[in-house]
């Protein structure tokens, strides 16, 4: 890469072409900052195109967004607190309409919350659910916010056109024609800028390694986080330009715990470079990826109930004769008169011949219960051991309150009347939290012994009964039970029970 040449007209367009979209309509603006190099460069670019306007020209508000996964890669997020303070108070200094914030997931729908809370396995490239729920949906609900205070919003990214084919032509999709703002391809009232679109990788860094940062950074110091990576899990607030966006976790920018990659680069990097308390965080997420497609830890059906075949060829199959083959047809008695319960069961081999004679075996759904219980405890012990080792935080989290909360309640939804978060974390730490303890159970030990020889008996599903029962107390004490008979539809409708 070279560092001595650097197109200072390009540069010089670049920031008149700022300036002229931002004094041409009254929308303010959004500026998504991931850390990263490109969006840096964005950043740095408004911060200088507005400075050299006048006073009065500053009419509009500039919000400079990062978000906060909660699961970030721990040097990397206090690398961000840290720009995000300095710009904003550079900015109060010289007089810029700039904001900094920060934007993070629900509560219901944080990493923990989703993965050891409701049981979503591991996020992979094709199942990446995590950018929907951890960065996309909370940058969109901020950007919704100005839109029902300002009526439109400009957001202004860090996107180039040559990133990659795919990106390239997604933006020419949204660009309409002859004008430099493209339409959000998910928010009516959000259009999106993207001053960089013409820049190389080169003029990126040549421009970072030339033009000091305004707030003080050293730009020295983020080329050096690039060293064996080149990409970055951007904070990226429109979904199409996100689909497209390449690796994503392949970089030191991302979530510490991200399985989307095969080999954690991130943490090897900071490992690599001295930062040995990071061991256990590696082994957690190394153990997480490979247990992700262990049958042994998913339900045998989908969240929703929804029971699935995949085909399967019989000399891929390893000790053949471990396997019970039934006809297709035969598959509801098999798991009626075996009582196989899909959300529990651990080893269950077995494959399905379907009328043509092709094999299949069950899908795998969401983490059982028993296996997020195990990820629970593993990441409470990555945790202890990371807070001895820290050496600025012994109170270090890996894991916050707030997520064990809405993990406990998830669990009890679940049918974990055992109400094992508390124990859980009792357990492996010795400390008790502030949990608001239910003196009276949803049912008495003895009363589920009986429940249990009852449902045997009768042969109902012990599990969908107490998902029943726990649907009834979750509206108990409501006068207007809205929901109640919806919800009840809903988990009797589940597939699995039906098949
Ligand atoms: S870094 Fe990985 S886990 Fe985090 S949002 Fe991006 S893809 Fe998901």
């Amino acid at each position: 890469m070279s560092t001595k040449f650097i197109n200072a007209e390009m540069i010089e367009t670049t920031k008149k072409h700022i300036q002229d979209v931002y004094l041409m309509d009254d929308r303010p603006w959004v500026v998504g900052y991931s850390g990263g190099k490109d969006s840096t460069v964005v950043v740095q670019l408004v911060f200088e195109a507005l400075r050299e306007l006048k006073s009065e020209q500053l009419k509009k508000k500039v919000y400079v967004i990062s978000s906060d996964t909660l699961v970030e890669t721990p040097l990397i997020i206090s690398s961000i607190n840290t720009t995000l303070m300095r710009i904003q108070d550079k900015a109060l200094e010289i007089g810029l309409p700039i904001e900094t914030h920060k934007v993070r997931p629900d509560a219901s729908k944080s990493f923990w919350a989703s993965l050891i809370g409701k049981g979503y396995p591991s996020p992979r490239q094709k199942f990446r659910w995590c950018t929907d729920r951890l960065k996309i949906d909370p940058a969109n609900k901020f950007i919704l916010d100005k839109v029902s205070k300002f009526g439109e919003v400009n957001m202004v990214l860090g996107v180039r056109d040559n990133e990659s084919q795919t990106r390239d032509q997604v933006m020419k999709s949204h660009t309409i024609e002859g004008k430099v703002l493209m339409r959000h391809s998910s928010l009516s009232n959000a259009f999106v800028f993207a001053p960089i679109r013409q820049f190389s990788v080169d003029d990126v860094w040549d421009y970072l390694l030339t033009y000091p940062s305004p707030w003080g950074n050293d730009n020295h110091e983020l080329l050096s986080l690039y060293q064996n990576s080149n990409s970055e899990c951007p904070l990226i607030v429109d979904k199409d330009i996100k689909e497209s966006a390449g690796s994503c976790g392949n970089s030191r920018f991302g979530c510490w715990v991200c399985t989307v990659v095969k080999k954690d680069k991130a943490l090897i990097g900071f490992i690599e470079n001295g930062e040995d308390w990071m061991v256990p965080l590696l082994e957690f997420r190394n153990w997480l990826s490979d247990i992700r497609d262990i049958p042994k830890y998913r339900q045998k059906h989908r969240m929703n109930g929804q029971v699935y075949m995949l085909p399967v060829n019989l000399e891929d199959i390893d000790e053949e004769d471990k396997y019970t083959i039934i006809e297709e047809e035969e598959l509801s008695n098999y798991i009626e008169k075996n009582q196989i319960n899909l959300a529990t069961v651990e080893e269950l081999n077995l494959l399905v011949k379907d009328k043509e004679g092709n094999h299949k075996k069950l899908g795998l759904g969401p983490f059982t219960l028993k296996a997020r219980e195990e990820i629970l405890r593993f990441l409470l012990e990555t945790q202890m051991k990371v807070q001895e080792q820290h050496p600025d935080d012994p109170e270090f989290e890996l894991i916050r309150e707030d997520d064990l909360q809405m993990i406990r309640k998830y669990w009890l939804t679940d049918g974990d009347w055992d109400d094992r978060v508390p124990k859980i974390y009792k357990e492996v730490t010795g400390k008790d939290l502030d949990w608001e303890y239910n003196d009276r159970p949803l049912i008495e030990e003895e009363q589920l012994t009986d429940l249990e020889i009852l449902s045997q008996d009768y042969g109902l599903n012990l599990q969908l009964l107490k998902k029943l029962i726990s649907i009834e107390k979750k509206y108990s004490g409501y006068k207007v039970r809205r929901g109640l008979h919806q919800d009840i539809e809903k988990t009797l409708k589940q597939d699995w029970l039906h098949l």
